[in-house]
């Protein structure tokens, strides 16, 4: 028998190939990235036997109790979480991906953190898509003078946009704007779409879904966003 993961995964996967086809998208250019905050090591290795490759983790210290001992080489880590600037070194390390810059201060961390490790995490900006006064991300009226900052000041490999719209409301107003913002500073990657808005994000262009819940059932407890 499937397991619940791999039953999970062949619907979704389906659904993005389905979304991305009306959509007249290539559906390889949609990529899923599971979420696996606050999972058991055996839920890890249920995705890991069923070919997931691809994960994200909200949090550095739970990342490493996660993937630390693990063989990664043939994985990608991304973390979509907020990072403290205190953790710069050890995300480097550790993610190949860091999906939520959205500072100043975390520009010149993250350029201390890759000097000093020899390692370049891409890099993808979050943005505070409903200039939500308790979410993370950049501002919108922000963003292009942190995206210069970054790229031409501390030199970071700034290769996308991430958001979260705000919850309760329908999100693909927030979506377009994330992808008109994306198309205008010439930034290819799109981090946008959870388990329960990933197919109105590939209508608006998403390359990265972040699915968790849909995949792996329902979390053991609440992580706060
Ligand atoms: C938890 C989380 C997700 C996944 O959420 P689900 O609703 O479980 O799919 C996606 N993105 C971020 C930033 C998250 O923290």
């Amino acid at each position: 028998m499937q397991s619940d993961f791999s039953q999970n995964r062949i619907e979704i996967l389906q659904k993005i190939a389905t979304t991305a086809k009306e959509a007249g998208r290539n559906p390889d250019d949609i990529t899923l990235v599971a979420v696996s905050k606050t999972q058991t090591p055996e839920k890890l290795d249920e995705a890991l036997l069923d070919g997931q490759k691809i994960f994200g983790e909200n949090r550095v210290q739970e990342a490493y109790s996660h993937w630390g001992e693990r063989d990664c080489s043939d994985l990608e880590l991304r973390l979509i979480g907020p990072l403290q600037t205190n953790k710069s070194d050890e995300a480097v390390k550790l993610f190949d991906v860091i999906e939520t810059l959205d500072r100043e201060h975390l520009c010149a961390s993250l350029q201390k953190s890759i000097q000093k490790i020899g390692k370049s995490p891409k890099i993808l900006m979050q943005i505070n898509i409903g200039n939500e006064e308790q979410k993370a991300g950049v501002a919108i009226n922000e963003f292009p003078r942190l995206l210069d900052l970054a790229r031409e000041h501390y030199r970071l490999e700034v290769t996308g946009l991430m958001c979260i719209p705000p919850a309760e409301l329908p999100p693909a107003p927030y979506f377009a704007l994330l992808q008109k913002l994306a198309k205008t500073h010439d930034l290819k990657t799109l981090s946008m779409g959870m388990s329960s808005d990933f197919e109105t994000a590939i209508k608006f262009g998403a390359t990265h879904v972040r699915v968790g819940t849909a995949l792996f059932g329902a979390r053991d407890y609440q992580s706060n966003l």
